[in-house]
Order: structure tokens, then C-alpha cells, then sequence
């Protein structure tokens, strides 16, 4: 085991020379499975860009020309200001700092006298100034003007904004809002004509709006969401919810999506349990267009990211779905860590749930195993044991059986239990 052995690492795309098996097992855990348990998911998760704004009200931290700029968005009359704008030219917006535009600025700084006379369509200031392209840009979402508007909790000023953008939204401005708003703000916002559609996902990340309803840190947001989506397909102009809705309904339902500071590849339902949001998991595992056992294209499956984030709720949810392991093991025992609505389901690179179960507490050992957590990983395990779960697979990369690894590392709490096994 201590021997060092040459590893071909697929997410770093090199050979790591100096990792045993056992150390490049946590290495790959550490970065499909990025901490999370004890550190709880910041609730604006994906929105920390707030200090840019600070930096934006506070001019005398700017440089000279950005300072001077910003102290005339913050105080000078609206024809001065249109003054310091340059006709046809692309680089108004860079006039400020960082990504900002001046759209997201004038919405930030409340100067609703800026943002009215560009936003007037008959004087068509948008175009005339080049200032149209923030609406479409994606870049760093904090500064959209929609985003801006969202943060003001002005609903009336972000449809406006869709309205002079043609009536869209971008699906990443939509996440941003639906992940980080008020429920009372996301229901008005789909409210009155032209609601944006939730039928919709990030072109690069697939994050859909099932996603960033779970990643609100209000849990009603996702039922919300969900039925809204429902809603829409019902109302596909072009079925009666035939194969066609069905099939784009299951698509979005398990789509797998990369979201900001998370592990990669999570479906709505691996976001839920994640997130520990238990009514979420149990309304989407109740689901028959979700797959409750099937891996991602990573190979985890949602009972792994059950145990490997301590969500005891999502745990018994999912467990209460799985087939009965068959009774008389001998024959059967190939067939059962070879299928995915198998407890005994092994992950081509993090092993059975009760691997999992060991790194979750390697995780909380680093913070000094909260008895808590220590208690919840032994509930976990007593389980996953009585649901037949095989204390005897070893990990595909370390080789070792959960029990090995638990006694080794000295989490007798788990260890124990597994012993039951
Ligand atoms: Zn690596």
C-alpha cells in the first residue's frame, strides 16, 4: 500500500507519480465530491461577487478615470451624464470597472432617471450608445441588469428589461434569479405576459431552472418551479402529452448539470439530496420519469451522494424505492453490485454506498467528528447493513473492503457497525 505507484488521474489529465491507490482514491473523492457536509452550502452559493459591488459604491477606492466616471453615474444630472457617453461607440460600458455596465450600475446606484431615459424605446438610447449587449452578456451574472433589478427586488424594471431585450431571458440570468430570490419575487416574476419559461438550460453548464430552485435556500421554491414546469408542458401546443413532452420532460427531469462550487454532473434529483432538501427528493423519487438508482456519467448514483453527504431523509427515500436484495446470496451476487437499483451498486471510482460512508467521515474527521455527524454516519451504515448491504466488496481503486478502511483510519463508530454486516 505504501509503495508509489504511477496513476493516470482523468479529471487532472496527468500521471500523479507519487499517489498509492489509497491516496489517489481520496484524491478523485475530494474532487467529484467536494466538501460539503460540514461547511453547509453557502445559501447564495453561486452569488458571491457582492464585494464588486461595494467596490462600485465606493468611488474613492477606484482608479482616477473609472472614479470620475462613477462619482457622475452616482450624482450628476442625467443630461451630464448622457454627455460622458459616446455616440456609436462599443466602449461606453467600459467606462466602469471590472465587467460592470452601465445598465447594471444605474440599477444598482437607484438612479431610476438613467435607467428609464435608456430603457424609453423611442429614443432608442440602448442602440445609439451601444448598451444593448449587457442584457445578452453571461459573463459575470452579478452585474446583469436583470440579475441588478432581481437584487433590487424590482419586478416591474426586470420585465421591462426582458421586454426591450425581445422578451428573453437568458436561461443563466433565470438560474441566477431563481437560485438567489424571494419566493414572493419569483412568484411575480411569473406573473403577467411573456412569464419566462423554466423549460429552458444554461447553454454550457445544463443547469435548468429544477436545478436552481434546489439551490434557493428557501425549500418551497423548488415546488414552484416544478409545478410550473409541469404547467408548461401541458400546455405544448403541439401534443396531448405524447411521446414528445414525455421524452423532454424525462430529459430535463434527469439532465445533468455543472453547477458553480458543487460536485459536476448532478441531476435535479443529486442536487436535491445535495442540498438536503428531503420533500424535494421524495416528490422526484416518487417520480416515473426520474431515475432514482441510475449513475451519472461519473458512475455515482444518488444512494452514494446519499451517503457521501450524511442525508439520512434522501437515504431512506431512496432505499425505500430499491428492489429487495434476493434472498439466498450465492447465486445472485454478481448480478446484485452489477446493477444500479442494487444497494451493493459499485461506482467505478468511489466504490459502494459504504465506501462512501468512509469518506464521509474522513470529511468530518477533519473537523474534529461533530458527534452529530458521527452518530448520522453510524445510523447510516446500520441502514445500508440491514438492507443487505455487502460489507465485503473492496473499492475498485484502494482495494479494501469499507470495514477494512473504517478499522484502519479508526472511525470504530462506523467500523462497528459494519461488523454487524
Ligand atoms: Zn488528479
Amino acid at each position: 500500500m505504501s509503495a508509489a505507484s504511477a496513476q493516470y488521474c482523468d479529471s487532472c489529465k496527468v500521471v500523479h507519480d507519487d499517489m498509492d491507490n489509497v491516496q489517489f482514491s481520496y484524491h478523485i473523492a475530494e474532487i467529484h465530491m467536494p466538501k460539503g457536509i460540514i461547511v453547509e452550502w453557502n445559501q447564495y452559493g453561486y452569488d458571491s461577487n457582492y464585494t464588486t459591488n461595494v467596490l462600485l459604491l465606493q468611488p474613492q477606492r477606484l482608479g482616477g478615470d473609472f472614479r470620475t466616471f462613477v462619482t457622475t453615474m452616482r450624482t450628476a444630472g442625467i443630461y451630464d451624464f448622457l454627455l460622458r457617453l459616446q455616440r456609436g461607440s462599443p466602449y461606453n460600458d467600459h467606462l466602469l470597472p471590472g465587467h460592470w455596465n452601465i445598465l447594471g450600475a444605474a440599477i444598482q446606484l437607484g438612479r431610476d432617471d438613467i435607467v428609464n431615459t435608456l430603457l424609453d424605446e423611442d429614443r432608442n438610447y440602448l442602440d445609439t450608445y451601444c448598451l444593448r449587449g449587457s442584457l445578452g452578456r453571461v459573463t459575470d451574472l452579478s452585474m446583469h441588469p436583470m440579475v441588478q433589478a432581481a437584487k433590487a427586488g424590482r419586478v416591474d424594471l426586470l420585465r421591462k428589461l426582458v421586454a426591450v431585450n425581445n422578451f428573453r431571458i437568458m436561461p443563466e440570468v433565470l438560474n441566477r434569479i431563481i437560485g438567489t430570490q424571494s419566493r414572493g419575487f419569483i412568484r411575480a416574476m411569473f406573473c403577467g405576459n411573456f412569464p419566462p419559461s423554466v423549460i429552458v438550460k444554461s447553454e454550457r453548464s445544463n443547469e435548468t431552472p429544477l436545478h436552481s430552485s434546489l439551490m434557493n435556500s428557501d425549500n418551497s421554491i423548488f415546488n414552484l418551479v416544478i409545478d410550473r414546469f409541469f404547467q408548461e408542458f401541458q400546455s405544448y401546443p403541439y401534443t396531448t402529452m405524447g411521446s414528445a413532452a414525455e421524452i423532454d420532460m424525462k430529459y430535463y427531469l434527469n439532465l445533468e448539470a455543472n453547477l458553480p462550487d458543487r460536485p459536476p454532473n448532478l441531476t435535479p434529483l443529486m442536487t436535491a439530496i445535495v442540498h438536503g432538501k428531503a420533500a424535494a427528493v421524495r416528490r422526484l423519487a416518487g417520480m416515473d420519469l426520474v431515475d432514482v438508482y441510475s449513475p451519472n456519467s461519473l458512475d455515482y448514483t444518488p444512494l452514494y451522494y446519499a451517503a457521501r453527504y450524511i442525508k439520512t431523509a434522501a437515504l431512506e427515500t431512496i432505499i425505500g424505492k430499491l428492489p429487495q436484495e434476493p434472498e439466498g446470496q450465492e447465486t445472485d451476487d454478481i448480478r446484485a453490485s452489477d446493477n444500479a437499483d442494487s444497494i451493493n451498486y459499485i461506482t467505478r471510482q468511489g466504490g459502494t454506498a459504504l465506501h462512501a460512508l468512509v469518506r464521509a467521515f474522513i470529511e468530518i474527521d477533519i473537523y474534529a467528528r461533530p458527534p452529530r455527524a458521527v452518530q448520522d454516519i453510524a445510523k447510516l451504515a446500520k441502514l445500508l447493513v440491514e438492507r443487505e448491504a455487502d460489507t465485503n466488496i473492496p473499492h475498485p481503486l484502494t482495494q479494501l473492503t469499507a470495514t477494512v478502511e473504517a478499522s484502519a483510519l479508526g472511525f470504530s463508530e462506523l467500523y462497528e457497525e459494519l461488523m454487524r454486516g
